[in-house]
């Protein structure tokens, strides 16, 4: 297992994610229109994006995301009341990632955090495709035959369920043992979104 270099554009903040596993199976492609509205609003679409919207995500549990420096730096979007909190940096406008809620010991970390130069070894092949129908183009058949979308919900739950009983739910870095958010989110009015 190996650690995993994260950092924003500009170098401000600087983390870890510990613990990394290829075999963990834990990188899919979101193609859904909330990933892209959120790469969008950070006018970040053509760094993030992959040809037919899709995000690059590494989801992993609390425990493991270690910030090292620029923690004051880390702001939080949500694209509505309900919506999941989004982070980016603020100093770089850098999407770093997202969490469902601040008791789900889960993060995904959005690969325009990840500068890791052995990015690839370290988090192994995508290994689902999910929200298809957010796609803005044709999925090449070859990617959604290796990383299908069938069974990604079962295996995420089993996850989130394993992590949360091995108490990697914290240390969480983004949220209070309250449950408070690093950094009040800020909700994006209709008006935001492009
Ligand atoms: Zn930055
Ligand atoms: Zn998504």
């Amino acid at each position: 297992m190996d650690n995993l270099a994260l950092q924003c554009r500009c170098g401000q903040i600087k983390g870890r994610a510990i613990k990394v596993n290829p075999a963990d199976g834990t990188r899919v492609i979101c193609y859904c229109k909330d990933c892209q509205a959120f790469a969008h609003a950070l006018k970040a679409g053509a760094e993030v994006l992959d040809e037919q919207g899709g995000t690059d995500i590494y989801q992993l549990p609390p425990a493991r995301l270690q910030i090292q420096q620029g923690l004051e730096q880390i702001r939080c979007l949500r694209l509505s009341e309900k919506g999941l909190y989004r982070w980016y940096a603020g100093c770089c406008n850098t999407p770093i990632g997202n969490s469902l809620a601040p008791r789900v010991p889960m993060i995904g970390l959005i690969h325009s955090f990840i500068v890791d130069p052995e990015r690839e070894a370290k988090l192994g092949p995508v290994r689902a495709c999910v929200n298809l129908r957010g796609a803005t183009g044709q999925i090449p058949k070859s990617q959604l035959d290796a990383a299908p979308a069938r069974g990604y919900v079962g295996k995420l739950m089993l996850k989130i369920l394993v992590w949360k009983l091995s108490g990697q739910g914290r240390p969480n870095p983004l949220f209070s043992t309250k449950g408070q958010p690093l950094a009040s989110p800020h909700i994006l009015s209709p008006g935001e979104k492009l």
